[in-house]
């Protein structure tokens, strides 16, 4: 019989006793869902489990079960198994990742996103699930371990934020099969869709009004941009822009939408979206990011303008040709 990277994950983390598992910077949900839930099914099979991610966790999920024992850096010592969540690139793991330091420990990699580099010694990469958090809940089934309370909310986090709440074009039977299992398990849906779909910090709920005012239309291209002096003017944080970049796909005459959010440092993150039929993951890869074909982003150099001249004829290609 042929084993599978599945099977190969297993037997790392059933023979191994202490597992790093880690998560990409900027979390959204089914980054920290799938850690958490991560963390939860390693532990209640006897393994200890240190979770690290690199930038705080968002206020929608710090009350997710276990949220509180996330740390920023990892603790210098001797790992059995490094497990790599949601990461599509080293990169995206940020400075939590220290392979050097990791020495015969095998770097396993379990991710969804098409642009993934495949860069761990296992790589349980599938493109057609819909979050992380399923194929955790694949794992966990093929091991035979059952699914508990806790580790079904974190999970059933990540699978409703990752889909928009089942609406996104990849939810298939399976997607929401995984949903039933979660809920069965004792995860409650409508909660966590109210703590995370609808919720928006008022400062962000400000910063759509620049934003807004500023969106553009072009050759199936509906972009806008946010730059230092807006958020100064509302006083936002940097970080999420709440879905804006969502928002702007619901205009008909977006194929593609794009946000372009200036950084502190100049360098400005992109985030893009694309109707069903249309690709934007290969946009975002080749600037050096990654994603999802309905679902991508990237960081580039600034300024701004200079960074729209030379990305916004990339999204009218890609608003052109239904692949
Ligand atoms: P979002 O717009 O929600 O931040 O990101 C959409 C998708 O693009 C996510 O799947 C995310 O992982 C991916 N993504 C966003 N920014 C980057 C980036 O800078 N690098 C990579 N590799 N992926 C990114
Ligand atoms: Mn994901």
């Amino acid at each position: 019989m042929q084993t599978t990277a599945l099977d190969e994950i297993i037997a790392i983390l059933d023979h191994g006793h202490r597992i790093l598992v880690l998560t990409h910077i900027a979390p959204d949900g089914d980054a920290i869902g799938s850690l958490l839930g991560m963390g939860w099914l390693l532990r209640q099979h006897g393994k200890s489990a240190t979770l690290v991610e690199q930038d705080t966790v968002p206020p929608e999920f710090r009350n997710l079960p276990g949220a509180d024992e996330i740390r920023p850096e990892p603790p210098e010592q001797p790992w059995d198994a490094v497990v790599c969540l949601d990461a599509s690139d080293p990169a995206r793991l940020g400075m939590a990742f220290r392979p050097a330091a990791y020495g015969k420990a095998p770097v396993v990699v379990i991710d969804h996103h098409v642009t993934n580099l495949n860069f761990g010694r296992v790589n349980y990469v599938d493109p057609s699930a819909a979050a992380t958090a399923q194929l955790i809940v694949r794992m966990a089934d093929a091991w035979g371990w059952p699914i508990s309370r806790e580790a079904a909310e974190c999970l059933l986090t990540g699978l409703v934020t990752d889909t928009r709440g089942f609406r996104t074009s990849n939810v298939t039977v399976d997607v929401m099969a995984t949903g039933l299992k979660l809920m069965e398990a004792g995860a409650n849906l409508a909660d966590i869709a109210q703590r995370t779909l609808n919720y928006k910090p008022l400062a962000v709920i400000k910063l759509w009004g620049p934003a807004l005012e500023h969106v553009q239309a072009q050759d199936g291209v509906v972009w806008t941009q946010i730059t230092q002096e807006m958020r100064r003017q509302v006083e936002a944080p940097n970080g999420n822009e709440g879905g804006l970049v969502s928002l702007l796909l619901e205009a008909p005459e977006a194929n593609v939408s794009a946000v372009f959010a200036e950084k502190p440092d100049g360098r400005v993150e992109i985030g893009l979206r694309a109707r069903p039929r249309f690709d934007v993951a290969r946009v975002a890869l080749s600037l050096g990011g990654g994603g999802h074909p309905q679902a991508a982003g990237c960081t580039i150099d600034g300024p701004l303008t200079q960074a729209e001249e030379r990305v916004l004829p990339l999204l009218a290609d890609a608003a052109r040709s239904e692949g």
